[in-house]
């Protein structure tokens, strides 16, 4: 157990110092070292941290940091007006938007993302990308697996022993992986087929209709590459997305309906069409660093939203990892992964998620020109429509992700919740129905 607030270990639930709840994992940092040029993961608990290939004392870096691929440091280059494959010799890393260059921080301000000259990117992108190479990265990489060995064996003898155990009161038929083409997911399915020795799981795959074309191709090549699973594919075939953009409004931030009607909803349904009432257990990528508040989600527990569907036990194995932990995972075993983290995507998701931020909006620009802009005017005629005098603005400035319920839509009124701010609690709503709960209402909550 660790005090977050005292950074002290402790074998208690409540730190004996100050009383507040302690957590039950030691938190890593990522120390560097300079002689060797990478990055290494230590516990907290530790001050020195040594290099384990040159024993030289590694310093502070950050709490956590994920590689920098080639195609993305070279778009990285040409933001900051660099010469193109500047630091084709230099190891990259990033954490949000500090990049950390040979161990040196440099900030990549969110402006630079919005103002830049897409065009001219572009062009430049098509002119030096064939000079790029993985030459450097690769023996870099290589070193960064070799001094954090005894760490990623350490977490997969943990996470393999965790997913035996919770994977105990199960029939292997009713065990499934939660698919969704990311990092995490696509780590939690390789642990888990290993764990149980078993190629045969059942995969359920989201797809929204609104992913990445990367995620798709990643997808199609992971159904190759393991034809034993049995792979699902969960899918709105009912609804389009813009046709309920139409109805109700895009999505926001509050109204996340393109993850919940195209995604979770879907998956639900498959489940049940599977399933019925029989017990499963779902394994799925959750962290613990990602979810939004730490009593929703456990690292094994009963999914509440989903006991309305049936009886499901969703249990998490890399819910202590980060990111870093996550990537040398897959740089180490080499295992195949979604190509869309190489260009510079830190999540992939709806490609339109009002939750992306603003270097997925960015990265959309560049590398999915036509959708993203469809999707501009789209919003800029919505926002037309509501009346917003400066519509442009409203919708670049994200300020429409932040809308909350249908804004003058007709059919928004029928979207069956009204809220108004919770006067005791800031972050709170109080929502009051105006319809009767049926499925559509629960699934825009999740
Ligand atoms: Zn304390
Ligand atoms: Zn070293």
């Amino acid at each position: 157990m660790w005090c977050n607030t005292c950074n002290i270990e402790t074998n208690n639930e409540k730190c004996p110092v100050c009383g507040e709840l302690t957590i039950e994992e030691i938190p890593t940092v990522v120390h560097w070292c300079a002689n060797c040029r990478v990055p290494i993961i230590g516990s907290k608990a530790y001050e020195k941290h040594l290099c384990p290939i040159c024993g030289e004392n590694a310093s502070y870096l950050a709490s956590d940091i994920r590689p920098v691929f080639p195609e993305e440091r070279l778009l990285v280059e040409l933001l900051l007006e660099k010469e193109p494959n500047t630091y084709i010799n230099s190891p990259v890393w990033v954490a949000n938007n500090r990049y950390y260059i040979d161990g040196k921080a440099t900030v990549l301000p969110n402006t630079l993302l919005r103002e830049s000259n897409i065009q001219r990117t572009v062009d430049l992108l098509d002119k030096f990308s064939h000079q790029n190479s993985y030459e450097f990265f690769n023996r870099n990489i290589s070193l960064f697996i070799e001094a954090n060995k005894t760490r990623l064996d350490t977490i997969v003898y943990e996470a393999h022993n965790f997913i035996r155990k919770a994977a105990e009161l199960f029939q292997e038929e009713n065990i499934v992986i939660s698919f969704s083409g990311g990092k995490d997911s696509t780590v939690t399915a390789d642990l888990t087929t290993n764990a149980l020795s078993n190629p045969y799981l059942v995969h359920i795959f989201g797809n929204t209709t609104l992913e990445l074309p990367q995620t798709l191709e990643y997808t199609k090549r992971y159904r190759e590459d393991h034809p034993q699973a049995i792979f699902k594919v969960a899918e709105n075939k009912e609804q389009n997305f813009l046709e309920v953009c139409d109805d109700i409004g895009p999505p926001a931030r509050m109204m996340r309906w393109c993850c919940s009607m195209f995604k979770t909803g879907p998956i639900s349904r498959v489940i049940n069409n599977l399933y019925r009432n029989e017990q499963i257990l779902t394994f799925y990528g959750i962290r613990q660093s990602e979810s939004v508040s730490r009593s929703k989600y456990n690292r094994i527990e009963d999914d509440p939203e989903a006991v309305k569907i049936q009886q499901q036990t969703v249990a998490s194995p890399i819910f202590f990892w980060n990111d870093i932990e996550i990537w040398l995972y897959i740089l180490t075993r080499e295992i195949d992964f979604n190509a869309a983290y190489r260009l510079g995507y830190d999540r992939v998701g709806c490609w339109c998620c009002p939750n992306n931020n603003d270097r997925a909006q960015y990265l959309n620009r560049i590398y999915l020109p036509e959708k993203s802009n469809r999707w501009r005017d789209y919003l800029i005629s919505f926002a037309h429509h509501i009346g917003k005098p400066d519509a442009e603005t409203y919708i670049d400035s994200g300020k429409w992700k932040a809308r909350q319920g249908g804004n003058g839509l007709a059919a928004a009124d029928d979207v069956k919740i009204q809220y108004t701010n919770c006067t005791s609690e800031e972050h709170s709503k109080i929502y009051r129905l105006t319809k009767p709960m049926d499925d559509e209402f629960l699934n825009m909550l999740t």
